[in-house]
């Protein structure tokens, strides 16, 4: 066997269900390894090392491999997965990876592992689908909002994300106020071969500043300890979001910096699951009339290892998540472009958002990946613009 290739059997059986799931944060034992796999009957685990590794190093690798294995697959319950639209099989033109052509055309710039510049091309695709998206927030009368890109790590701490998503928090610092501290790094500060800043970490104040994983924490953070007026709230938004996604960092479909649009609700649990429904409906309309090849089906948020059974059971047995995953023919797989979420009271006993009878407010969100559905349209229609659907064929000057 190669010395860079380990190999062995999960401590626990892995069921099929879970393999990707617990394949992407094997990405984070650690740091020596390049490339984690799971066997399709999930009874092999490989890992690709970086560069050989003392067998003693070995051992506490495999163990760390294990306690995520044991964790998150023992005792696991499949949950029945629910299908509420299916259009899988929607003839499309295209079956090409639309990465190397965007790549060659200039369209697509990598900045760095997960980080994208966009072309024209991408905006202008992006921008047809923000006006469907818009269309969606106006048809409930949606309040435009504009959030920062930066959070509080307060905000973050009072509603659990440290725990649920450890793993893919980015954080935001700055130089000490302190003038010899900002002269030397003025003076010396330069990156090493791999990009590393070479500045040593006590020239940085604490970190009290996170940036942003999601937009609609935001608005529930406006609305803490305020009671609701009757009619509840309707908001939309746009923004930057950040998850450090390490390994599983891949082309367009994977960014550790994209942006998503969000169309939220606030109010009693009947009006927040009656509009999800209702957006789940006039999406689907949208997608009909431009033939994409989607699929809504009920899904679980990715939470870290320790999180992971407890909390994907309870979001399956209550039905809080369902994901538009759009059809990639050229991988024979799909990408998940939007989600149709509800938090049930979670945010309004957290924050103290109450409801005019001074119970908590009940909270859902409609989000949708804007490079992500971009991809998805190009996987299955290519670069043809008259193989697009006519509505689309405009929007190229
Ligand atoms: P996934 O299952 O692919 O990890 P998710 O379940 O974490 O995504 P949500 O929290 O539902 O995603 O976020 C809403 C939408 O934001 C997703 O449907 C997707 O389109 C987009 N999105 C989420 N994470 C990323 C990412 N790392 N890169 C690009 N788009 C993303
Ligand atoms: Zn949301
Ligand atoms: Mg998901």
């Amino acid at each position: 066997m190669n010395p860079l290739t380990l190999q062995f059997a999960p401590a626990a059986a892995i069921p099929v269900h879970l393999i990707g799931e617990v394949q992407s944060k094997l990405a984070y034992v650690d740091e020596r390894i390049a490339k984690a796999q799971i066997s399709p009957a999930g009874d092999q685990i490989s890992l690709e090392l970086k560069r050989a590794v003392p067998t003693a190093e070995q051992a506490v690798i495999e163990e760390k491999v294990q306690r995520v294995v044991v964790s998150m697959a023992q005792g696991a319950i499949r949950p029945k997965v629910q299908v509420l639209e299916d259009y899988l099989d929607r003839p499309t033109p295209f079956a090409g990876d639309p990465m190397p052509e965007l790549l060659r055309r200039g369209e697509l710039s990598r900045e760095a592992n997960g980080i994208y510049a966009l072309g024209p091309l991408l905006s202008h695709l992006i921008d047809w689908f923000e006006r469907r998206f818009l269309g969606l927030a106006e048809s409930f009368s949606a309040q435009p909002y504009r959030f920062p890109t930066l959070i509080p790590a307060q905000y973050l701490e009072r509603v659990g994300y440290f725990r649920a998503f450890p793993h893919s928090l980015s954080f935001a610092t700055h130089l000490r106020e302190d003038l010899d501290q900002i002269d030397a790094f003025a003076a010396g500060a330069a990156c090493d071969d791999h990009g590393n800043l070479n500045v040593p970490l006590e020239r940085f104040a604490p970190i009290q500043t996170l940036l942003s994983p999601a937009v609609c924490y935001h608005l529930y953070f406006t609305l803490a300890d305020q009671t609701l007026s009757p009619q509840g709230i309707t908001a939309t938004a746009v923004g930057n979001c950040f998850r450090y996604e390490s390994l599983n960092l891949q082309s367009l479909e994977r960014l550790w910096n994209f942006t998503m649009r969000e169309v939220i609700f606030v109010g009693d649990k009947d009006f927040v699951l009656e509009n999800r429904e209702l957006a789940r409906q006039r999406m689907q309309r949208v997608f009909g009339e431009i033939g994409f090849a989607y699929r809504v089906e009920s899904a679980n948020d990715p939470f870290f290892i320790g999180e992971f059974r407890k909390q994907a059971a309870f979001q399956s047995a209550f039905q809080l998540k369902y994901e538009i995953r759009a059809r990639l023919p050229f991988k024979d797989g799909t990408l998940a472009v939007g989600s149709y979420n509800y938090h049930q009271d979670f945010f309004g006993r957290h924050l103290n958002i109450r409801l005019p009878d001074g119970s908590p407010a009940h909270t859902g969100c409609v989000a949708f990946g804007l490079e992500r559905i971009a991809f998805a349209f190009l996987a299955q229609f290519g670069f043809d613009p008259t193989q697009w659907p006519s509505s689309m064929q405009e929007i190229l000057p």
